[in-house]
């Protein structure tokens, strides 16, 4: 058994994990990773898997002594100790896109992978990481939970560029149709100056016609010359967390800071290149049981001060367990199941007046009159309470995310578009896809450890005509 934990979940400023039910967060984490490696500590019903960046268990003959694996054995909990965590991780292996002894469920019947129900079950958009950490501690994120079980997760640990690219080229020669690379980092932007420079040099004279984005930029690093280099070297588009644009849910609620003139910097980016880059989306939490609508009013001053184009996703507070937030709630009494303030999903928000405000500016700018009116307007004491309005939720949801959905697609952006529509949207609006150059002289040869076919063999790396050719 070969398993590697490859990074977090959670983390790019997510609260994205249901924390009731563990099949559906497996299934959520399967979703956006399927077989490859789990990105995550995830609860599964009968095994918990604690770790981030962590050796992979070659040798584990009994599974059950696998280190930072918990199990249920009947009625008894088996509680593995977790291993060290990795402290370069350029020691650890690739991603494995292999297809050999790979095994897919294709509606019900297990069937051996192979390039089309690649396609059919990854899609076109590879989620990579470059470095795994955070400088904040949220008290919703799931960084929360990963850092109180080992303080080393407060650590920022990163890629080299020669690992990050050497494994790019390495995933691209084994399977060739990727139209978008994300990013996901919790805290890319916060890297150094010098280092960002680097990678998107190396990254334009090999990637050019593979277009990024960089999910999870934390507001406080935002910065002018960073987002030049990465935009000159294909990157199209960041993600940036805000969360609320109130001061005291952030500061007692979230505890994390509010940099209101960093966003307001970064959207004024954003609009300068509005003509090659696809939207800036901004993440906003709603449907917080401590919040008070004047608070939540608060972020629509922000949302409506920030420029042009921008997409928004509002998600749903949850609470996680295990999160210095669920404990929170625990004792305000949010968490017991008679209170009807937790949608079934985060990603379904409330359809109250002032998140379906927030909402249309997916669509466009709300106009003036109305914002006076909201802002004016008495909503009770509380936003989870407030009156909602299914239909008109529902509309807003659909048109605002056709909108984005065609308006990113046009820059080159994929990421909205679900399987296997995506591979479509590629062909037709990016580039050809980067055929890996690599050689075997390339430097994946440094790397050989990394490669997680069974024997290891470098031969592995080069290019699969095979595979180019089926997917021309
Ligand atoms: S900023 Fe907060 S939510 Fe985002 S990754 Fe860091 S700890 Fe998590």
């Amino acid at each position: 058994m070969q398993i590697a934990l490859h990074s977090s979940l959670g983390g790019s400023d997510r609260n994205s994990i249901a924390p009731s039910s563990g099949e559906e967060s497996t299934r959520r984490a399967f979703r956006s990773n399927r077989w490859k490696w789990w990105k995550a500590s995830v609860w599964v019903k009968d095994i918990s898997v604690f770790g981030i960046w962590q050796k992979p268990c070659e040798t584990a003959r009994d599974y059950q002594a696998t280190p930072g694996f918990w199990f249920r054995n009947g009625a008894r909990i088996i509680k593995n100790p977790g291993q060290p965590l990795v402290q370069n991780p350029d020691e650890l292996p690739f991603m494995d896109f292999e297809f050999e002894d790979h095994f897919v469920n294709d509606g019900g019947a297990l069937k051996p992978m192979n390039l089309r129900l690649m396609k059919k079950y990854y899609g076109a958009k590879l989620d990579m990481m470059f470095s795994q950490g955070c400088p904040y501690k949220c008290t919703f994120c799931s960084n929360d939970q990963l850092i109180e079980l080992d303080k080393g997760n407060r650590k920022f640990r990163r890629h080299s560029v020669d690992f990050f690219l050497a494994e790019l080229r390495y995933i691209l020669s084994r399977y060739p149709p990727v139209y978008n690379l994300i990013i996901d980092d919790d805290a890319f932007m916060s890297l150094p100056l010098r280092l960002i420079q680097e990678f998107a040099a190396r990254y334009k004279k090999e990637f050019s016609s593979l277009p990024f984005f960089v999910g999870g930029v934390i507001p406080a690093s935002i910065d002018q010359q960073k987002c030049q280099v990465l935009m000159d070297a294909g990157m199209i588009k960041m993600r940036i967390g805000i969360q609320s644009g109130n001061r005291r849910i952030m500061r007692e609620v979230f505890v994390r800071p509010l940099h209101e003139e960093k966003l307001v910097e970064g959207s004024e980016i954003a609009y300068k290149n509005r003509k090659k880059l696809a939207p800036f989306q901004y993440d906003l939490i709603v449907d917080n049981p401590w919040e008070h609508p004047n608070e939540l009013k608060d972020t629509g001053r922000l949302v409506h001060r920030l420029k042009r184009p921008y997409t928004f996703a509002l998600n749903s507070l949850r609470l996680l367990p295990g999160t210095t937030i669920f404990r929170m709630g625990e004792q305000a009494g949010f968490t017991k199941a008679d209170q009807d303030i937790m949608p079934a999903s985060y990603e379904q928000f409330m359809p109250n007046v002032l998140n379906l405000t927030l909402a249309f500016y997916n669509i466009t700018r709300a106009p003036d009159f109305w914002v006076k009116y909201v802002l004016n307007r008495d909503f009770g004491d509380r936003t989870v309470t407030m009156k909602r309005y299914p239909r008109i939720g529902f509309l807003v949801g659909f048109v605002g995310l056709l909108k984005k959905s065609f308006h990113n697609l046009f820059r080159g952006d994929i990421s909205l578009w679900p399987r296997p529509i995506d591979q479509w949207c590629g062909r037709l609006f990016v580039r050809r896809p980067t055929r890996a150059s690599s050689t075997a002289s390339s430097s994946v040869f440094a790397y050989e450890h990394a490669l997680p076919c069974c024997n290891h063999d470098v031969a592995h790396v080069v290019p699969s005509p095979d595979r180019a050719q089926e997917h021309d």
